[in-house]
């Protein structure tokens, strides 16, 4: 039925398929096919995926409360432990109230559409996550895309627009790039505009901090980053998947933007919680993540022996702020002398390839997910200076290989 579009799809060097992990690990080992790799694609970056008091949580919580949820929250789907971690979470980021969602996409995908309708006007980043564009894609709001990064060409697109209630959503740490959004320059012109109008609030200030907790300020998300306070127009969405090691998402902000989306969120209302033993996982990892600073140092040294390895190595890195380093092809020494004929979606998987026959595991990232496609490294305070310097041998050895 679908043979023509795969013919397509493999033709273009575009068709993806699964490659499933044998190994417990995530963050530094895993195991496919029986071989084993340094992973650099995980988005564990504090290890924390496999920490035995997690892990330990996660059964007594098992124990105590079964394992399905059997409802949605808003039935009998929630459990005492729902609770806890939302005020948990309010307090880590500085909020009235939380709200937990089944996952970062489904947060998006319910909470963009219920807090921007008819009327209203979303300014969204050109490179923003596919969650953030489908989310936008549902709501009734009119969607204006602004260049990456760009505050000029925001608050000129601000300018132009009238509507009810306009709302401005980037990712803090962008997925792809590993770069960090100029979130001091949006705050302060959505605190400018909201005085301005003295309506208050009609700018809102929505924040994807997927990557940046657990990662940026201390591990305390992006805002802390850039000592921005969590003043009322501000609706920060973030993950416990990656840094934290568990499952699931939350929306932090004044209060009445949370029970809005407990009434609006189609996402929250129309879905079975997720099991207590997954939240008694995310409260445990935010406790160590409060308890440890050394964890998110250490990420923060590694991603920098990283980074300089890299870039010493003649690597276009783009720029990468955050232990997500991009490498685009074409790969040193070709970039001085072109690019022997191969499109850069072949150079890039002929060059994971090579990674992958010595034992690094950093798949091709290809169109439509970036239009340059790349390998995304990512690296992790589980890795080792071994691991690093083995990545960086074997990436030296590439480039060697093509002179
Ligand atoms: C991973 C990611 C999501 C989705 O989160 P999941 O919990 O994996 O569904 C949303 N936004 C951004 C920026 C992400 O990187």
């Amino acid at each position: 039925m679908f043979s023509d579009g795969l013919k397509k799809l493999i033709n273009d060097n575009l068709l993806r398929v699964i490659c499933d992990r044998e190994s417990g690990s995530t963050a530094s080992r895993i195991i496919i096919d029986g071989e084993e790799y340094i992973n650099f694609s995980s988005n564990d970056y504090l290890g924390l995926a496999n920490h035995p008091l997690i892990i330990e949580a996660a059964k007594k919580a098992m124990d105590r409360y079964g394992f399905g949820a059997g409802a949605s929250r808003l039935l009998s789907g929630g459990t005492e432990l729902h609770g806890k971690l939302e005020k948990m979470i309010a307090e880590f980021k500085g909020t009235d109230s939380a709200l937990i969602f089944n996952s970062g996409y489904a947060a998006n995908i319910s909470a963009i559409p219920a807090i921007a309708g008819e009327g209203d006007i979303i300014f969204s980043d050109e490179l923003n996550h596919a969650s953030i564009v489908d989310g936008c894609r549902l709501s009734k709001a009119k969607k204006v895309i602004y260049s990456h990064g760009d505050i000029s060409h925001l608050s000129e697109l601000i300018k132009k627009e009238n509507g009810n209630r306009k709302i401005i959503i980037t990712d803090t740490i962008f997925s792809m790039d590993g770069d960090i959004a100029p979130l001091s320059d949006i705050y302060n012109l959505c605190a400018n505009l909201n005085s301005e109008l003295r309506t208050p609030n009609s700018m809102l200030f929505y924040i994807d901090d997927a990557h940046g907790t657990g990662v940026l300020g201390e591990g305390k998300g992006a805002l802390a980053h850039f000592k921005i306070k969590p003043d009322p127009f501000i609706i920060q969405m973030g993950t416990f998947s990656k840094a934290l090691g568990s499952y699931g998402a939350f929306i932090a902000a004044q209060k009445d933007v949370i029970d809005w989306l407990i009434n609006k969120a189609r996402g929250f209302i129309y879905s079975t919680a997720l099991p207590a033993c997954v939240i008694a996982a995310s409260i445990e990892a935010l406790k160590i993540l409060e308890r440890e600073p050394a964890l998110t140092e250490k990420l923060r040294q590694n991603r920098e022996r990283l980074l300089k390895g890299i870039r010493d190595l003649g690597f276009d890195t783009l720029n990468s702020e955050t232990p997500i380093i991009p490498i685009i092809p074409p790969y040193p020494p070709l970039a001085k002398g072109g690019r022997g004929g191969l499109s850069d979606v072949e150079t890039t998987i002929k060059f994971s390839e090579h990674l992958m026959k010595n034992h690094i595991y950093a798949p091709a990232i290809r169109p439509p997910t970036v239009k340059l496609p790349r390998i995304r490294l990512a690296v992790t305070a589980a890795h080792t200076e071994e691991d690093i310097d083995k990545l960086l041998k074997v990436l030296r050895q590439a480039i060697g290989n093509r002179r």
